[in-house]
């Protein structure tokens, strides 16, 4: 089968792996516009702390997240995940004896303990981060190696008879230019900061999650994050934001916290407006499907549905309505 994929954010990057894997003929195509997966954390956590519940489905889709990353270091020898465990502060004592009496049901928590500044923390397991900017890069460099890698930007007016399929992985892109039918594609905005620090201020052997968090990426440095917004789209990043997450960061130290800040960013999460992502063929054209809307969480749940995408295409499987794209369609 040749297949073209648009975009080479995460979600394109999965979809030519996961073609690729089954030994088609796989072009990409990547306009060099604004790209999510380049600006994120690449956190990954089984566990949703608003009401101490597991993610949608978190055994199904670490399974399929372990086995595609570690693919990738294989292929592109090259290290790309990092496990690392996460602590979450227990804000009261009511939190305290709702997550103690879940620790029987989920997998990925322990019982509340109390760090030495007397602060209390749920530690789970089961998390950690993939370095994005870097695997994009270099997922780019292989594919051009190969020659299936061009900068150029996919219009309806381009010629698809080359293609038995075009998967479209267009993130916020696919609502702002719809250029065949309008999916609902909703963009929530995120800002983040990548930090300094000197001395142990900060935790750098887990990803510490005060309501926001750090995440440690390399010796003295971390990903401090993230905002959540809708009523904006802009790229630019904002001092209200940067005083707002640095202002959260010194709220969970008992010490001074002092920070260079040498990296502030903002990028747009492709969502969905029921949070699941949209994978499958295109409503209004044959031979054209999508794979978007992996929101705040594309690291994990992203591997498993780039697999049913290629299943999908291969007929192979039956697509699952719940992430089909048809339910987005939008008529005006
Ligand atoms: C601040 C921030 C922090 C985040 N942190 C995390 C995190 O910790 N963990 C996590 O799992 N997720 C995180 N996310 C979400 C994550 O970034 C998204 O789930 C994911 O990156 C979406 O990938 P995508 O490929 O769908 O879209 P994108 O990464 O936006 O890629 C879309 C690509 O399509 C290309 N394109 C668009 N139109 C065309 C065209 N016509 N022709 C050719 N190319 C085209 C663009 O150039 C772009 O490269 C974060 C997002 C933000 C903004």
């Amino acid at each position: 089968m040749r297949v073209l994929i648009v975009g080479q954010g995460l979600a394109g990057t999965l979809a030519s792996h996961a073609c690729l894997q089954r030994g088609w003929d796989v072009h990409v195509v990547d306009s060099g516009e604004h790209c999510a997966s380049s600006v994120a954390a690449g956190m990954y956590n089984p566990m949703s702390f608003r009401r101490i519940v597991e993610v949608w489905d978190a055994r199904l889709h670490l399974d399929a997240m372990l086995a595609t990353y570690a693919d990738f270091e294989s292929i592109l020898h090259d290290t790309f995940l990092h496990p690392l465990p996460i602590q979450k502060r227990i804000p009261n004592q009511e939190y305290a004896a709702l997550w103690n009496s879940k620790c029987d049901q989920i997998p990925w928590i322990e019982p509340v303990s109390k760090l030495t500044t007397g602060a209390q923390i749920g530690p789970v397991k089961g998390g950690g981060w993939v370095n994005l900017p870097k695997l994009l890069v270099s997922w780019r460099q292989h594919l051009t190696s190969l020659g299936r890698f061009s900068r150029q930007k996919w219009t309806p007016a381009d010629n698809d008879a080359n293609w038995d399929a075009v998967v479209h992985c267009r993130g916020v892109h696919e609502r702002f230019s719809p250029q065949l039918e309008t999916l609902d594609i909703r963009a929530n905005r995120g800002e983040i900061l990548t930090i300094g620090t000197k001395g142990h201020t900060i935790a750098d052997d887990l990803i510490d999650n005060f309501g926001k968090w750090t995440l440690p990426m390399a010796p003295g440095q971390w990903r401090l994050g993230a905002s959540y917004e809708w009523n904006r789209t802009d790229l630019d990043p904002t001092a209200e934001t940067r005083a707002f997450l640095l202002e959260r960061l010194q709220q969970a130290h008992t010490t001074d916290v002092r920070v260079d800040v040498t990296a502030h960013d903002a990028g747009l999460r492709p969502v969905s407006k029921d949070r699941r992502p949209a994978v499958g063929p295109r409503p209004s054209r044959d031979g054209h499907f999508v794979f978007n809307g992996l929101g705040t969480r594309g690291v994990l749940i992203g591997p498993r549905w780039a697999q049913h995408l290629a299943d999908g295409m291969a007929g192979v499987n039956h697509w699952d309505p719940q992430v089909d794209p048809a339910r987005l369609q939008m008529t005006d």
